[in-house]
């Protein structure tokens, strides 16, 4: 016995359960069964992604950690004015040619230098 059924019985006193009313009650049911199995699986559906986002994470803290070891192997023997995104905005930075990384922010003479100014 379900809590809708249960609810429905308290309600509608056993005379007056009518085949209409019999139709209220198993559709009531079957309403509840639905809407617990759609639980369970929004349950497996929102686990599912939460362990897919820490394994992309785990795997973007490894390639931050891959590049910064190669960046700092590089000797930055070339430098250029790029757009780098920062903060969630674009920014023009002085990076390496060659290893990407941001090495500072751009002076008078980059700007100049690259028809900034
Ligand atoms: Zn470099």
């Amino acid at each position: 016995m379900t809590f809708a059924s249960i609810i429905v019985n308290l309600i509608i006193p056993t005379g007056f359960k009518s085949p209409c009313n019999m139709e209220r009650i198993e559709y009531l049911e079957r309403q509840q069964h639905t809407s617990l199995m759609k639980n369970d699986n929004e349950k497996d559906k929102d686990s599912e992604l939460q362990d897919e986002a820490k394994r992309l994470q785990d795997q973007i803290k490894d390639v931050k950690q891959e590049l910064k070891e190669v960046q700092d192997k590089c000797r930055h023997p070339k430098e250029e004015l790029s757009f780098v995104e920062e903060k969630d905005s674009q920014q023009l930075r002085v990076i390496c040619s060659v290893c990407k990384k941001v090495l500072r922010y751009p002076g008078e003479n980059d700007l100049e230098e690259n028809g900034y100014k």
